[in-house]
């Protein structure tokens, strides 16, 4: 962040800012020209004509959580889709739960607002004629939040989809309760989602409970996940340690999950506290921040601002202990592998699209959740001697299309991982990369990866 107002300083170039670093007001980041405070289909408007008529203001404040009816639709010639890797749409705002750490109830609401389905399909026409193929995220706090109007959008992007002979394949964000809706998941994996993102946040009950993560609790995690997974859906898992209730076995544990629910990509940060959340009202009441946190309790712990109950040397080196454990390679590949088992691809309807390096394949027919069929064999190295094979059941283009969506989440959170200079790799090598890869594509998509910045 400070890097970027540099550089934009550097160029002249009037700076706005806002979201969830901004979530409130604060004085200890390098000033900017103008602060957005909540949404801006209000204030950004305000904004232009201020700018026009030469009077912009320093500071813009959301009035309330606007009707997203009103939001305007992408305007995508002002990219270079070849700079991205994936393409960003939003189908709702806000979440209904109330997890302590959580900025989504500040920043969006707990009541979620949506588009409607003509919206949606609106704004996916957009991007489709603008000549993009390959990987959306639709950006919400948790897609399943209105879960009727995830079911209206779902039956609605699935048609689409099929009368297009799925251009594009989509993830997002969830909560953990979408394992209860057989019916969503069906509807998730017809319209063509791939990889949900799921705050499964850590194995321990009481610390689960500490951070008011309700719909965590007294569940299955593990059982939820693999029947996620029966649907053709990758679940990255969202996790944290150094909460106060965790206890002293808590890496090896979480350790153990990620092993279990055989999760090739975890995201595990360190307890940080955004402002203007519930815990760190607590924690500053405690005496327990030591500044502001930027967010990022991942990458570089810059945003690691809480004092943790056991110790920061101990919460750091346990924590350094289980990436240390989760992306060693071998461990990493037999995660999945694991996974790979687990994993029912359910082709469905439309058949492979012109140019296999741009779409998702689901041919017709095929296996349903649960069925398990001999299929072809996708051959995954290990740094050690040997290698495996791995019942895939995959098409090659789906395939090779979830192993690249796995690849970049591995890379990123290898690069991020590596800042830590805890004798983490910080990126994979092209050897890495190719054991990651179904061997018959590995040489074309490494080729890609190289010369071209999307699917
Ligand atoms: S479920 Fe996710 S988005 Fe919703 S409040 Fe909890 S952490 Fe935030």
């Amino acid at each position: 962040m400070e890097e970027a107002i540099r550089r934009c300083r550097t160029a002249g170039v009037r700076i706005c800012s806002g979201g969830v670093i901004y979530a409130t007001p604060r004085d200890d980041l390098s000033p900017v020209d103008h602060i957005f405070l909540g949404e801006v289909e209000d204030t950004l408007p305000q904004f232009l004509a201020d700018l026009q008529a030469g009077q912009p203001r320093a500071v813009y404040q959301a009035e309330d959580f606007p009707d997203l009816a009103r939001t305007p639709r992408p305007e995508w010639d002002l990219i270079n889709f070849s700079d991205y890797l994936t393409m960003a749409l939003q189908v709702t705002r806000g979440c209904p739960h109330d997890c302590d750490f959580c900025h989504v109830a500040i920043l969006n609401g707990r009541q979620p607002r949506s588009k409607d389905a003509a919206q949606v399909l609106e704004e996916i026409d957009g991007l489709y004629q603008a000549g993009w193929r390959g990987p959306v995220m639709f950006v919400d706090d948790n897609f399943i939040g209105q879960k009727a109007v995830a079911r209206r959008v779902l039956t609605a992007l699935a048609d689409w989809q099929i009368r297009h002979s799925y251009p594009f394949i989509f993830l997002s964000q969830a909560s953990v309760e979408v394992a209860d809706h057989p019916d969503l998941l069906a509807l998730l994996q017809r319209a063509g989602f791939v990889q949900l993102f799921l705050g499964l946040e850590t194995p321990a009950a009481a610390s689960l409970a500490e951070c008011n993560k309700k719909q965590n609790l007294k569940r299955d995690l593990v059982g939820a996940v693999r029947i996620i997974q029966k649907y053709s859906i990758d679940v990255l898992g969202g996790f944290i340690v150094g909460f106060d209730a965790d206890p002293p076995t808590i890496f090896e544990e979480m350790a153990e999950f990620i092993e279990q629910a055989a999760l090739p990509t975890a995201m595990v940060g360190v307890l940080a506290a955004p402002p203007g959340t519930r815990l760190y009202a607590r924690l500053a009441a405690e005496n327990r921040l030591t500044g502001q946190s930027d967010g990022d309790s991942i990458a570089n712990l810059s945003g690691m601002n809480v004092i943790p109950v056991m110790g920061r040397a101990r919460l750091l080196s346990g924590y350094k202990r289980l990436l240390t454990r989760l992306y060693e390679p071998e461990r990493y590949y037999r995660r999945v592998a694991d996974f790979l088992s687990h994993y029912c691809p359910k082709p469905v309807l439309a058949g492979p699209s012109a140019d296999q390096n741009r779409g998702p394949y689901f041919p017709a027919g095929g296996l349903g959740p649960g069925d398990q069929g001999p299929g072809p064999k996708v051959f995954l190295g290990f740094s050690g001697p040997g290698a495996i094979a791995v019942p895939s059941d995959l098409p090659s283009g789906h395939s090779h299309h979830s192993w690249r969506i796995s690849l970049q989440n591995t890379e990123q959170t290898f690069r991020g991982y590596a800042s830590l200079k805890a004798g983490i790799p910080g990126m994979l090598s092209v050897r890495q990369r190719k054991m990651l890869l179904p061997a018959e594509n590995s040489k074309n998509i490494l080729t890609r990866m190289n010369t071209d910045g999307h699917g």
